[in-house]
């Protein structure tokens, strides 16, 4: 009797990938727009004056929005995503 086979990827017991996001407290955001300049991906926008993730699935999570902040008020968090067929989890 073999081993049982532990290669396969699509096991279901597996938790998904996490990837970072920025989290953003708008409670105290300025409106300044620096964070939505940073972003090259345009997943940043302001709503209402206040910085808002508008379009989370092309965030590479590296934090280029959390850097200019000049409030401090973005961090990055881990975040659950699925992935895309041939991506692969950074
Ligand atoms: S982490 Fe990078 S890609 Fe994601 S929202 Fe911030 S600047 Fe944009
Ligand atoms: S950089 Fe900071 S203060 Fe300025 S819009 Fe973004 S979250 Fe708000």
């Amino acid at each position: 009797m073999g081993s049982p086979d532990r290669s396969s990827s699509a096991d279901p017991a597996c938790p998904p990938a996490a990837r970072r996001r920025p989290v953003i407290e708008v409670d105290f955001c300025t409106g300044c727009g620096l964070c939505v300049k940073a972003c090259t991906r345009g997943c940043l926008g302001l709503v209402w004056s206040f910085a808002t993730l508008l379009r989370p699935k092309p965030c590479d999570g590296e934090g280029a929005c959390a850097a200019v902040c000049p409030e401090g008020l973005i961090r990055m968090a881990g975040a659950p995503v699925s992935l895309q067929p041939g991506e692969t989890a950074p």
